[in-house]
């Protein structure tokens, strides 16, 4: 297996590999960028196949999370860690401990939230044995209703927020009733999505891996079931991919039919070049690290603190951003993610090593 020579590697500051035999963890945490601060990213547990798999997920993924905090303003560099594992079989308190002691062994250069596979429980475990978690704190939300520091609230309010811009730039409508919206995934971020969406007026279609998932989407929202073949190619005005990444690519990109894409999962391009290919096709494609950094924005300021206005403002200008990305695509004929990542390196490279936060302020107390 490679590691410098990786293609995703792009020159990470760190990457460490944990083995914990006795309660089976197998982790990786990369840690791709701390110029602007600590790196700040969430532990995904999934059942990856191979450990190439497993590896090519974190890099692309830290790498993502510099971007994606550099994009939103944030003193955070980026960061992600993986635990290999199905996290409805193999998830147990000593493999979330164990993750924990890894942790704290990186001193604070890395800082673990939540992801896919990993919950607010989760995390609590792991913070047993080390401070270097966040997206735990109970405390008033952005949307003034309690949180119990799960960042997924935040995350679909700003895919949320993103998506209607993209209507807006594209369909020149800020009414969303009748929107046709197809969303891959309805877990954590893709149902409360698909919530603001049915109370908006939109028409869904969904699917998820996990029947009981999908089901809770057509009981409680009146979606559409969709099948696994389908979600992303179905005759809607946006399809919205909240499960994994990857799914842009030189299959699918062909057959899409909706002329948005606007979805929470981070790496959505399979390659850089599926950026070009979509806007080729005339698809407006909302970059995942600018539509999807609610949640990060939301764990930010569970560290240093603010009221929910200021946090809920925050989360809103992912709007703003959007709008600007898509409107320098316009001008520069560049694919809205080219340029989404130009804006991102002009902010993370300005930033000289220690002008962030130190590790240390955003460490949790105690
Ligand atoms: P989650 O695990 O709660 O939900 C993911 C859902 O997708 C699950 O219901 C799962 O069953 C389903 N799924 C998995 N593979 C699928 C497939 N091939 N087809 C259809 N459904 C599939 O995770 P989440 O927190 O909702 O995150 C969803 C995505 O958004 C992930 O890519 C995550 O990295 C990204 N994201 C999440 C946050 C956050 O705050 N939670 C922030 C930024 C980005």
């Amino acid at each position: 297996m490679n590691v410098f020579s990786h293609p995703e590697f792009d020159n990470h500051e760190q990457l460490s590999f944990f083995c914990d035999p006795e309660s089976g963890l197998k982790a990786i945490v990369a840690v791709h960028n701390t110029s602007r601060g600590p790196a700040l990213g969430g532990c995904r547990m999934f059942p990856y196949a191979t450990d190439e798999e497993a590896l090519r997920d974190v890099l692309r993924l830290s790498r993502g999370m510099t971007y994606k905090s550099a994009l939103a303003n944030l003193d955070l560099g980026g960061g992600k860690s993986v635990i290999i594992g199905d996290p409805r079989k193999h998830k147990t308190e000593a493999l979330m401990e164990a993750m924990g002691r890894s942790l704290e062994k990186l001193g604070g250069q890395y800082i673990a939230a939540e992801d896919s596979g990993t919950s607010v429980a989760d995390l609590k475990v792991m913070g047993r044995h080390t401070r270097h978690i966040a997206g735990i704190a109970a405390r008033t939300g952005f949307d003034g209703k309690p949180s119990n520091g799960d960042p997924s609230p935040a995350t679909a309010y700003g895919t949320f927020i993103g998506l209607k811009a993209a209507v807006r730039h594209r369909l020149g409508r800020d009414d969303l009733r009748g929107l046709k919206v197809a969303i891959q995934g309805v877990g954590n971020v893709g149902f409360r999505l698909a919530r603001h969406l049915k109370e908006a007026g939109a028409e869904l279609w969904v699917y998820d891996i996990h029947a009981d998932n999908m089901q809770r989407a057509v009981d409680e929202l009146g979606a559409t079931p969709a099948s696994a073949t389908d979600i992303l190619l179905l005759p809607v005005d946006v399809i919205a991919p909240c499960a994994m990444g990857a799914v842009l690519n030189d299959t699918s990109i062909p057959q899409i039919r909706a002329s948005l894409v606007a979805g929470a999962a981070n790496n959505l391009l399979e390659q850089p070049h599926h950026d070009a290919l979509l806007k080729e096709r005339g698809i407006l494609y909302a970059p995942d690290f600018a539509i999807n950094a609610g949640g990060i924005i939301d764990v930010f300021y569970e560290r240093t603190g603010a009221t929910p206005e200021t946090v809920r403002a925050h989360v809103e200008t992912i709007g703003d951003t959007l709008t600007e990305i898509f409107r320098r695509s316009d001008q520069s004929g560049l694919p809205t993610g080219a340029i989404a990542n130009q804006l991102a390196e002009e902010r993370f490279h300005k930033h000289t090593a220690g002008a962030g936060l130190a590790p240390q302020r955003l460490a949790r107390a105690g």
